[in-house]
Parts: C-alpha cells; structure tokens; sequence
C-alpha cells in the first residue's frame, strides 16, 4: 500500500453531508479529500429524498387530473406510464448529479472513487491507496433495515420500489413511518391497492397526536388501508403473492410488499470500532460539537443517532467544517430540526409535539391551540383541509408548530423560525401574513394562542 496524497479534511462518504462538509471546508481554505464508493450525493438524491419527491409529483397530478371536473376543468386519468415517470425522475437525479460533481470539480474537492475503510486515527484506506487526513469525518450514511426479512422478488425496499417495471395492482407497506406512508400516498394516487401494516398504534408515531388523528382519518378517506397495533411476524412470497403474517395470526396478501421499517446506519467492516471509537448498535456516538473523541474524528449525518434527514446531515457537515477551521459555530438542537412528510395531506412539525412538551416542562406548565384551515381562505381554494397546531409553554415561548393539510410543507419557513428563535405568540401577532395564504393560517392560530382570536 503506497501513500498518496494528504488532506486538512479527508471525508468518508459523498451523500448529504459529506459533499457539505466538502464544500463548506474548501471555502474556508482547507483543502478536501471526498471519498465515495458510488455517486457523489448520496442516499437524498439518488434513492431518497428527490426521486420520492418526483414520484410524489407525478402521483399529484394524477389526483389533479381524476379530480379536474371538480374545479371545471374535464378531464380524466387514462393511464399511469410508469416508464415515463422513472424516465421524469432519473432525469432530475441526472441533472442534480451533473451539478453536484461540476460544482464539487469547480470548488476543487478532491472526489476519491472507492471503498474507504478507516484503517488509522488518520488514514483511510480505499481499495489499496491510502489517504491521511489531520481531520477525518465519518459520513457513511445509512440503508434500509430489513429485520431479516429476504429482499428480492415481490419483497423490496424503497430502492427497488422507485425502480419497479410496472405498477402492481396491489401492495403492503410494512412500516407507518415517514417513508412507508410517502410510498402508500404515491401508490394509492396511481391506483394501487394499497395497506399499511404498523406495529405501534398509530401511523407516523413521531408526530403530535392532532396530526396522526387527522392524517389516519385523511388517509381513510382516500381509501388506503391500515392495520395498526401488532408487529408483523413473517414475510413469505409465491409465484403469485406476497404475504405478511401478523403476531396475532391475521395474514395480509398483495403483489408486492415493500419493507418500510426504518433505516440503519453503514458502519459495519468500516474499522471505526478498531480505532476506539464509540458506537452502539451500529450508530456511532459522537458529542454535541459531532466529535467522536477518537483523534481528529468527526461523525455526521445518519450514522449519528437522531433524526434522519438530509438537511441535518447536511447543516452537520457545516458544522464539522466550520469547527475545524476553529470558528466555533453554534450546535443545532434534534428537536429544533424542520421536518416535512411530503404524502398526501403533506405533513410538517418543527419542536415539541403536545406530548413531548408535556414530558419536557410539566403538563401544566404548557398551553396550545389548534387552528381548523376550513377556516383559511387558501385551503378552500386549494380543496385541502388539515389543521395548525402550536405548541408554548405557559406565559412563553412557542416550542413547537404542526400543521397537517396540502401544500402545508410550505409553511416550514415560518414555523421553524418560530421555534429556533423562541418567538411568543404575541410576537407573531403583530406580524402581517399575505392574503390568501395558508400561511394566514399560522397568524390566526399565533392570536389565538395569545388570547385574540380575530375569527374565533
Ligand atoms: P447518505 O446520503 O446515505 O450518504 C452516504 C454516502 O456514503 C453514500 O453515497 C455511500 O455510497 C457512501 N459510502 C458509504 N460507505 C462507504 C465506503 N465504505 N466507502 C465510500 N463511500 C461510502 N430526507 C429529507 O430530508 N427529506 C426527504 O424528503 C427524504 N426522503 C427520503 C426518502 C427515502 C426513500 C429515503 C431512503 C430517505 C429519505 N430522506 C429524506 C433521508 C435522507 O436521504 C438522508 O437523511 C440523507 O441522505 C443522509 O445523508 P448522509 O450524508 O448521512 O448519508
């Protein structure tokens, strides 16, 4: 093994927030070694975050166009061509890839192609060279847990989902999660059969139980299928069917079931345990300022315990960049991260569900409010429903904002800004919110949460 070349950052892992913590190193002059055994960009956007999301705007305009006549405006669904819709999604990855790699080229980050393996306090290995770093960042990422159910056939995961030859007539989604239930909405829009299996009691478990009771009962109405409650226990499949079978004896069968039951982190044979570092269960368990307390070892994104998002990998790895170059950036908190599930009504939440604030400052030391958008202007002409819902401590601050409803995503801007900034409602209140929008939504529900309800 000959050694090549030494970096200030040497970053294993090209997705979310290894190509941040690249870019945002080079900027401030240190030079960057980027290595990747696949595609610069990750898990996000190429089997994540950006095909889900074309997917999910093909399957919108299927809705428009069953529903046109509603507004108007006549039309009806055909067909779903479901090569076309792939060939729509990969040509978003390819245009977003092109950029990425010129844009990584350009800044001059160095992008190792290979199989990295940490093989010292400062030197990976990949595929026989190898690198030093006087800094390493860990940003391996994450894949589908399969609970060691066998995947191929009729059984898949997210990533041969997006890449079906055609559209089964029927399916099974094991797993409520943010990712189950963005499969289900997609599938129910083009057509398919579809039911939800989860083993809690609810659907998205994680969000505040406003939004799960609304979204179960949107969900309902669409007519997809859940069964909530009991684990499953066994996933066969025939030259027909595939089958699930519950805890408690009841069997599900469908054309395809994809496996939805969350993501774990890629670390294994990586050599982060040789080195010392600490891990549990496969996370590697870095301290607030993401420092694993190994040599100058650094961990971010999916393989650090917490929210698994693109964005906070990728807020992450400017962060790790910004600490090296000694600039003492401010830590971001999990629960202060945005998050959007993008089914059909669009789900966001930013801080402290009820529940969760409830545990956090005392049940009584808590106040919240919840707005109806069948009152907001925007919604009606949208044809949406859904709700606002925030979250103070008494005589406080805003701790956390949920809303359920289409296009509610939208509203993430102001919401995390409300949490991250501490605002109280009394802030809000003076503020002025553009006619029609929903984001009139949060003003209204912001006065109402401080005593003044224009329409209440
Ligand atoms: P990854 O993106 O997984 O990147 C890790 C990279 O490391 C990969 O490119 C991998 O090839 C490389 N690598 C691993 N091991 C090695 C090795 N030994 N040598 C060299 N390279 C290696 N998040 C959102 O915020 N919004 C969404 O809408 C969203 N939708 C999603 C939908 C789906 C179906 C899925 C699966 C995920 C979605 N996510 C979404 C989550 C998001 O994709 C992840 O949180 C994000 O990609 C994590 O970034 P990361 O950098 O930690 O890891």
């Amino acid at each position: 093994t000959a050694t090549t070349q030494e970096f200030d950052v040497l970053i294993l892992g090209g997705g979310s927030g290894g190509y941040a913590a690249a870019l945002r190193a080079v900027q401030l002059g240190l030079t960057v070694g980027l290595i990747e055994k696949a595609k610069v960009g990750g898990t996000c956007l190429h089997t994540g975050c950006i095909p889900t999301k074309a997917y999910l705007h093909s399957a919108e305009l299927a809705d428009h166009a069953r529903e046109g006549a509603k507004y108007g405006i006549n039309t009806s669904l055909e067909s779903i061509d479901l090569a076309k819709v792939r060939e729509y999604k990969d040509g978003i990855i390819a245009g977003k890839f092109k950029g990425l790699s010129g844009l990584l080229k350009m800044k001059k980050v160095t992008v190792i192609e290979g199989y990295g393996r940490l093989v010292g306090q400062d030197t990976i290995d990949v595929d026989g060279t190898q690198y030093k770093g006087k800094n390493i960042i860990l940003a391996s990422g994450s894949t589908s847990k399969t609970m060691g159910i066998e995947i191929g056939g009729r059984i898949m995961t997210s990533t041969e989902a997006l890449n079906m030859d055609s559209l089964p007539e029927s399916a099974i989604v094991l797993g409520g999660g943010v990712i189950g239930v963005e499969f289900a909405s997609v599938w129910k829009s083009f057509g398919v059969d579809v039911t939800i299996v989860e083993g809690l009691p609810n659907l998205v478990p994680n969000e505040d139980p406003a939004i799960i009771k609304n979204l179960e009962r949107s969900f309902k109405k669409r007519g997809i299928k859940f069964n909530t409650g009991t684990f499953f226990e066994k996933v066969e499949q025939n030259d027909d069917a595939a089958k699930v079978t519950l805890a408690d004896g009841k069997t599900f069968e469908a054309d395809v079931v994809l496996v939805a039951v969350g993501r774990g982190p890629v670390t294994e044979g990586l050599g982060y345990e040789d080195q010392g570092i600490p891990m549990d269960r496969g996370f590697v368990l870095a301290n607030e300022r993401l420092h694993t307390g190994v040599g100058n070892i650094y961990a971010i994104g999916d393989i650090v315990p917490g929210v698994q998002l693109a964005h906070r990998g990728f807020q992450q790895g400017i962060f790790v960049a910004e600490e090296i170059a000694g600039l003492n950036p401010v830590v971001v908190e999990d629960i202060n991260i945005p998050k959007v599930t993008y089914c059909e009504p669009e789900i966001m939440s930013v801080g402290y569900s009820e529940p969760k604030a409830a545990e956090k400052f005392g049940a009584d030391n808590i106040e919240t409010q919840e707005y109806n958008l069948a009152g907001n202007g925007k919604s009606s002409i949208l044809g949406t429903g859904g709700i606002i819902k925030l979250v103070r401590q008494k005589d406080g601050p805003i701790v956390g904002v949920h809303g359920i409803g289409g296009r509610i995503g939208e509203q993430i801007g102001e919401s995390q800004l409300i949490v991250n900034w501490e605002a109280y409602p009394e802030d809000l209140a003076p503020l002025l919110h553009a006619h029609p929008t929903q984001n009139e939504a949060l003003g209204e529900a912001a006065l109402a949460l401080a005593g003044k309800p224009l329409h209440g």
